[in-house]
């Protein structure tokens, strides 16, 4: 009785270690495969081999993480290509440009 009472005691501590520990990655900032301008998303399709064997395959938009102004001031936004090279943003000049000036 007494042995059983003290495992459980220590899976409960381990449990909240466990919980500690997990806690960073849980609140960790994940990127979105998405542009945050026109909104393009991953899709979705099969990769087909010669044998015509079917496995599932992604095609992702090419995000870049880009410095924009935005209303006067500075901010990173994850932005398809598509969108740089049709001028849909304004990128910030780079910081070392700003620097020479
Ligand atoms: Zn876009």
């Amino acid at each position: 009785m007494e042995a059983h009472s003290s495992f459980a005691i220590s899976s409960l501590i381990r449990g909240i270690v466990f919980c500690i520990m997990e806690f960073p990655l849980k609140i960790r900032r994940t990127m979105s495969r998405r542009c945050e301008i026109c909104g393009k998303e991953p899709l979705v399709g099969h990769s087909k081999s010669h044998a015509h064997n079917l496995t599932k395959r992604r095609w992702l938009p090419n995000l870049q993480r880009v410095r924009v102004i935005e209303g006067g001031t500075v901010r990173h936004r994850d932005v398809c290509t598509s969108c740089i090279q049709a001028g849909k943003i304004q990128k910030a000049p780079s910081r070392r440009v700003q620097k020479a000036l």
